[in-house]
């Protein structure tokens, strides 16, 4: 079975899917680390993230993989290294250019074959799987949501104004949804749950209850 969740930065996706996989003991697939892979190998080999011809080769030459929750770059951990503000921008500008998105859905859908998956990202229930059981599309307004990304970079030792945090909020939905590419938006069929007013638990329970729900279902027909 594959759960697709999809939603805006600050959404609370990350936390309620790898909730969601462990409850379910189900594998997961974090593909917003993905795009952060490419954006810090051209930043760290001064590759312009504007120039569609060279990040979509560097990204073609990158062996990005998943050891657990821990995105590994060539087989060198770079979870912690790819969260920073810059390389949060530098993955949304990457994520424009269609070569690039075109090899990450590559990727992506060729490790879900014949396992139990939960994925998370921007275009997971529209593009890449959509045909996936179960659908969730996560919101919150942008004030919500940068209030929860400063206290995750405070919590990592990084002091970001919030004021400061919300304009790259806003900056970077804009380029998500405005982009000509698999912009970002609910499919049609999925589930869209606001999290502003819910706890993280909030969100995780109502997440596993609707996949259980389609579990059952799937078993009946
Ligand atoms: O989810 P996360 O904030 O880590 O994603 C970083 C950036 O990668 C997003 O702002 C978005 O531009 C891009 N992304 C994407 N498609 C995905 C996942 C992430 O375009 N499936």
């Amino acid at each position: 079975m594959i759960v697709t969740i999809d939603g805006p930065a600050g959404s609370g996706k990350s936390t309620a899917a790898r909730g969601l996989a462990q409850r379910l003991g189900f594998d997961y697939i974090d593909t917003g680390a993905m795009y952060r892979a490419v954006a810090h190998s051209c930043l760290a080999s001064d590759i312009d993230t504007t120039d569609r011809a060279s990040v979509t080769e560097r990204a073609a030459e990158l062996r990005i993989g998943f050891d657990g929750q821990d995105v590994l770059l060539d087989g060198v951990n770079i979870s912690a290294a790819v969260r920073s503000p810059s390389i949060s921008e530098a993955a949304s500008r990457v994520a424009q250019h269609p070569g690039v998105r075109a090899e990450m859905v590559r990727q992506q859908q060729a490790m879900v074959r014949e396992r139990d998956m939960v994925t998370e990202g921007r275009d997971q229930g529209t593009e890449v799987f959509p045909d996936a059981e179960c659908k969730f599309f996560l919101e919150a307004s942008a004030e919500v949501r940068a209030v929860r990304r400063q206290e995750e970079l405070l919590a990592r030792g990084v002091e970001v104004p919030l004021e400061e945090t919300l304009e790259q909020i806003r900056q970077r939905d804009h380029r998500d949804r405005t982009r000509e590419i698999s912009p970002l938006r609910p499919a049609d069929d999925a589930i869209v749950i606001d999290s502003s007013e819910l706890t993280a638990d909030g969100v995780l329970d109502r997440f596993e209850a609707h996949v259980r729900q389609c579990l059952e279902d799937l078993r009946g027909s």
